[in-house]
């Protein structure tokens, strides 16, 4: 992506069309929530371009998703400081320097490993002031080709994969702050029928209530991990994130809603 004055600029009917997609889809999350409560919309923003961002940050928005390290750290350098930044994609540990150099990264979506976890903390600049929060992914879909840990269930030992992970952010990395968990789903159930509950959306409910009920009784656990005690949750995209809401999701990470189709995949591996 190039900072170049020629494409900084999105033309005024790409603004408008932007500002539109904005205004439908915010209506929709308002509709979805319980009253009360705001999910927090975040403009996944993938493949676009700067100006499209910027164009979308002058209509209000400030929530925005990018899967890929350079890509977003490309982006940051030239778009507003107030952005509040979320990293969706692939988490590799080689990459955690350049993401956690990034002053308005405010979360990232897809911790599964102590490793990563452990490069990320080391890697926060000292003099940054606040925490980079962090959401555990879990792949309810089981699918293998998602990445992301294993969900919960009350049958799972206490030294399961996930609580162990949670511990460790929370008592080994002062820099990092469990927020909450973040799951990606499958198609196949977004597509299924209106009335039936979301498996993922359950399973993730599920692990979040799991997860929490286990670290609240760990007494060893002396640092503030969640959103007022309370584990956050991360699901929902275009063609899901009204049912999400009314599954109880905090986040939902909308793309192709907002800034229309995205070129197909190609050579980059897009994560999910
Ligand atoms: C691309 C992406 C999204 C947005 O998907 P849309 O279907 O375009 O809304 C959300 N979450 C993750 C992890 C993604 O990679």
């Amino acid at each position: 992506m190039s900072a170049s004055q020629s494409d900084s600029l999105a033309t005024p009917e790409r603004a408008a069309e932007l500002r539109e997609n904005l205004l439908e889809v915010q209506q929709r999350v308002q509709q979805a929530a319980p009253s009360g409560r705001t999910p927090t919309l975040i403009a996944v923003s993938k493949y676009k371009p700067a100006s499209d961002i910027q164009a979308l940050y002058e209509a209000g928005q400030r929530e925005f998703g990018e899967n890929y390290a350079q890509e977003l750290e490309d982006k940051a350098a030239v778009l507003p400081a107030d952005i509040r930044w979320h990293f969706i994609g692939t988490l590799q540990s080689n990459k955690a320097k350049g993401l956690a150099s990034i002053r308005n990264l405010t979360c990232i979506q897809t911790l599964t490993s102590m490793k990563a976890a452990t490069a990320l903390n080391r890697a926060v600049p000292a003099d940054r002031t606040t925490p980079i929060n962090v959401l555990l992914q879990v792949n309810t879909s089981g699918e293998d080709a998602k990445s992301g840990i294993e969900p919960l269930t009350p049958e799972s030992a206490s030294d399961a994969e996930l609580v162990k992970l949670a511990r460790h952010v929370i008592s080994e990395c002062p820099r990092l702050r469990l927020l909450g968990l973040m799951t990606i789903g499958s198609l196949s159930e977004s597509l299924s029928s209106a009335e039936k509950p979301n498996e993922d959306f359950e399973r993730l409910k599920q692990t979040r209530d799991l997860l929490q009920d286990t670290l609240g009784k760990d007494s060893s656990l002396t640092r503030k991990w969640g959103e007022d005690g309370r584990l956050v949750l991360s699901m929902g995209m275009s063609k899901d994130f009204e049912a999400a809401i009314r599954a109880g999701s905090d986040y939902v990470r909308v793309g192709t809603s907002i800034f229309g189709s995205r070129p197909p995949k190609g050579s980059a591996t897009a994560s999910g």
